[in-house]
């Protein structure tokens, strides 16, 4: 017999990029299941009518006054009664509405800490993509889950991966921090963590033609289909830094316990190793509807609108090592977990800058990781004891980020 369930409502923190478009997708197909309530942009309106027009939110959030105005004025025309708030304060408001159960944190960057923050203080089930938020306040994020009792579970598809492979109780007390209940790696069984990356574009380009690929190059990902940031990201494997740090948060992980594999065919999303020599992988098609409905039906499972895994087809699974010397923003990331203090938020920072000068055509591809090196070596850590600090931290790393970038300008 089908268990009777309350519909619950839902809000897209990002829903115009490809998080939200793919989040859209999944719910759309469990109508009755989940409300959405809440749709939010940065600055594509065109994009985020077409999603109001489709799915009529109650709420839509927009940055710009201006933009929003616009939309208010072409919502009205077409009848709906889409409520259009303007500004970052909105993208947090609506974050934590009382009708508003589960929020998927899917803005790219550093922007998104403070909505993310505001649906983790009013205790929500947080689907968290913006690892960025994450990796900028750590420990300070993990104690707000902890206090307000938000229930948090990873979207990235790799430390999605991770959490399937856990323990089930494990994951209970992951999801929702219960410091009293939860077990380290150790008392777990947990040798170690594998996390894999399919080493993105570049992995076997000759290192002396770095200097001159392109943005379009750069976010030509082989396997997987994402934003352009997080492509570049990938394509540096700044990404798999990231996700490192993210992965020592989430987990509790040391740094040495948790190891990086490329796997070049992005079926493997990450592993966990047992002390008795198990190793459990989650596998799947590179697609972030996956975990995305795992994370939004959790602990249940729904369905994605993903054809099964044709492994025949898939034929063999290859592993190796990461090449550091290829891609140095593995081991600023390394360093940056280890050195703690406000390095990650340092790193984070002057990768956001480097990256969009990058995309820009302002400095080369491999002037992205020269930067973030430069910046980590000129700034003073400290300890990131409040937000406020974090964000300081975070200005004042653009800023030196910002001043490298003009210096290695192309011209
Ligand atoms: P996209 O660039 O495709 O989308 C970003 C979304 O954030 C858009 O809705 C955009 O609005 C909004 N946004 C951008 N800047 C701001 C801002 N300053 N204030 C408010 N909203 C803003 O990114 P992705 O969907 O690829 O990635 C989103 C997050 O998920 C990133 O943190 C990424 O690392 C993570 N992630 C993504 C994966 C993927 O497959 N794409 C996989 C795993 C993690 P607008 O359209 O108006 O610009």
């Amino acid at each position: 017999m089908q268990e009777e369930r309350e519909c619950l409502g839902v809000t897209i923190l990002g829903s115009t990029g490809s998080i939200g478009e793919s989040t859209l997708d999944v719910l759309s197909r469990h109508e009755g299941r989940y409300q959405i309530v809440a749709l939010t942009a940065n600055s594509n309106s065109a994009k985020l009518f077409e999603q109001i027009q489709r799915y009529k939110p109650k709420y839509a959030v927009l940055c710009s006054d201006a933009a929003a105005n616009e939309l208010r004025s072409q919502v009205k025309s077409a009848g709906i009664s889409t409520d259009v708030l303007a500004g970052a304060g909105a993208l947090c408001e609506v974050a934590a509405l009382d009708e508003v159960g589960c929020v998927m944190a899917a803005i790219v960057g550093g922007a998104g800490l403070l909505p993310t923050l505001a649906a983790v203080h009013a205790g929500k089930k947080i689907l968290l993509a913006n690892k960025e938020s994450l990796v900028m306040s750590g420990g300070l994020f993990m104690e707000a889950v902890e206090k307000s009792g938000a229930e948090l579970l990873p979207i990235d598809s790799e430390h999605n991966a991770i959490f399937q492979c856990l323990p089930a109780q494990a994951q209970e007390f992951s999801a929702k921090r219960s410091r009293s209940q939860r077990k380290t790696l150790d008392q777990l069984g947990i040798a170690r963590i594998l996390l894999t990356g399919s080493g993105g574009p570049f992995r076997q380009t000759p290192i002396s033609s770095l200097d001159n690929v392109t943005p379009d190059q750069a976010c030509a990902h082989p396997n997987w289909s994402m934003g352009r940031k997080i492509s570049v990201d990938s394509a540096t494997m700044m990404n798999k830094g990231l996700e490192f740090i993210e992965a020592c948060w989430l987990f509790d992980a040391k740094p040495s316990q948790v190891e990086i594999v490329l796997h070049p065919q992005s079926v493997v999303h990450s592993m966990v190793e047992y002390i008795d020599g198990s190793v459990i992988a989650q596998m799947g098609h590179p697609d972030m509807r996956t975990p995305i409905a795992y994370g939004l039906g959790w602990p249940d499972r729904i369905a994605s609108g993903l054809p099964l895994l044709d492994l025949v087809k898939v034929g063999g699974l290859h592993f190796e090592e990461p090449d550091f010397v290829r891609f140095p923003g593995l081991k600023l990331s390394r360093w940056a977990m280890e050195a703690g203090k406000s390095a990650s938020i340092v790193l984070n920072a002057a990768n956001e800058v480097a990256v969009e000068a990058f995309l820009n055509e302002r400095i080369s591809f491999t002037a992205i990781t020269e930067v973030i090196d430069h910046v980590l070596q000129g700034a003073d850590l400290v300890n990131p004891v409040d937000i406020d600090t974090v964000l300081a931290e975070d200005r004042s790393a653009r800023g030196l980020a910002e001043r490298r970038v003009i210096q290695l300008a192309l011209n």
